[in-house]
């Protein structure tokens, strides 16, 4: 059945139950978002006692790969969505048979794979640092030939948080590498190499897009990472505004290339040079985006919950400058300080057990709006 067939023509009423695939700290916020317009949410995870199961009506613990229990959970909701771009495609597929799926499991088809991704954004003029897609170490290292070291090697499935990945240096030994990238469970032994950008910052830009085309966007933010893992994202993004407005541009195209309904992700690069690459993309709510909540009138999370219920778009207005800073592992301790800090907005992941690099809550830091980007 198509999207088409089932799409209400009516938005999906306060009321309605959204199915989340996923039940890690975006699934909780979504949940939050959710209740405070009076919809309920119903979480589908492998993990009992899940941040998004705390917050959430229902939950239905099983793995992604019981289809009675995927069945069941159909039956129990009036649209599903995916808070982490891992779900397998099958699952969601057979959730989409019965019910409606927002983002369409095909958008989660092109951000689970790497390969597929690099295509999609090379295919609508978006650039991206060069690549190649490697498939054995024969192939690696041509690739590595062609690309230079220092590149990067990249799960073709499966990564995030820098997870999949090694850097190629110069005494990098690439039977090494292949090995450590395409024994990763699950990475069915693709990968991608990627000429290292030496780049000057990275932002994001997070695009809505509701059924009827109109789309949104909240302010490009610039984003540090350490060891692959975002750290802090800051706005306004310290960049020049043609490259602002490029970047929301290029967001755009990939939300109207994918038919998107719902939330779009981009990571990108700026190139010492001033150009703009594409790094990758989620069809979700993003760690970048988590200032939204305390610093625009709609934040990311109820936006996302306007888009799949087919409510109108809500103004993503920036109120203030602010800076998001995770907290991770034991940087949690430190709760209590941020509660005494006037201008820190905390939020907590009700996550039970601290590891090192966890993401286990963030930290929001308001100033006031300056005056122009
Ligand atoms: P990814 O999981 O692909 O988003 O990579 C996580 C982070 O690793 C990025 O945000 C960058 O900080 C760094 N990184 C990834 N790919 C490259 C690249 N080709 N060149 C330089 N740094 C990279």
């Amino acid at each position: 059945m198509t999207d088409d067939r089932k799409a209400p023509i009516r938005p999906l009423a306060p009321g309605s139950v959204i199915g989340i695939f996923g039940g890690g700290q975006l699934g909780r916020m979504i949940a939050v978002a959710a209740a405070r317009l009076g919809y309920l949410c119903h979480i589908f995870t492998p993990e009992a006692d899940c941040p998004a199961a705390q917050v959430a009506a229902r939950t239905t613990v099983a793995p992604y790969d019981d289809h009675e229990a995927l069945r069941a959970f159909a039956a129990a909701v009036d649209v599903a969505t995916c808070e982490f771009e891992n779900i397998p495609v099958e699952s969601v597929r057979l959730v989409a048979e019965q019910t409606l799926v927002r983002p369409d499991w095909k958008v989660l088809e092109v951000a689970q794979d790497r390969v597929q991704e690099k295509t999609f954004f090379n295919g609508i003029g978006l650039e991206t640092a060069p690549w190649r897609r490697v498939v054995g170490q024969g192939n690696l290292a041509r690739a590595v030939s062609e690309l230079g070291r220092p590149s990067i090697l990249k799960t073709a499935r499966l990564g995030y948080d820098g997870k999949g990945q090694m850097r190629i240096d110069e005494e990098a030994h690439l039977g090494h590498a292949w090995h450590h990238v395409s024994g990763m469970s699950g990475s069915g032994g693709v990968g991608v190499l990627e000429a290292f950008v030496d780049f000057a910052q990275e932002i994001s830009v997070i695009v809505a897009r509701g059924i009827d085309g109109v789309w949104t966007v909240f302010d490009p933010t610039e984003n540090t990472h350490a060891n692959h893992v975002l750290q802090s994202a800051q706005v306004p993004a310290q960049v020049p505004v043609f490259l602002a407005a490029a970047a929301v541009d290029a967001g755009r195209r990939a939300a109207e290339a994918l038919d998107l309904v719902g939330i779009l992700a981009v990571e990108m690069f700026i190139t010492r040079d001033g150009r703009l690459l594409m790094n990758e993309m989620a069809p979700r709510p993003h760690n970048s985006g988590h200032w939204t909540l305390d610093a625009c009138l709609t934040d990311q999370f109820e936006q996302c919950v306007r888009a799949i219920c087919g409510l109108p778009l809500g103004s993503t207005e920036r109120h203030a400058d602010a800076t998001m800073t995770n907290l991770l592992g034991g940087d949690v301790v430190r709760w209590l300080d941020i509660l005494g800090d006037p201008s820190a907005r905390l939020h907590l992941y009700g996550k039970k057990e601290t590891r090192p690099g966890r993401k286990m809550g963030h930290v929001t830091r308001l100033t006031p709006r300056s005056v122009a980007m």
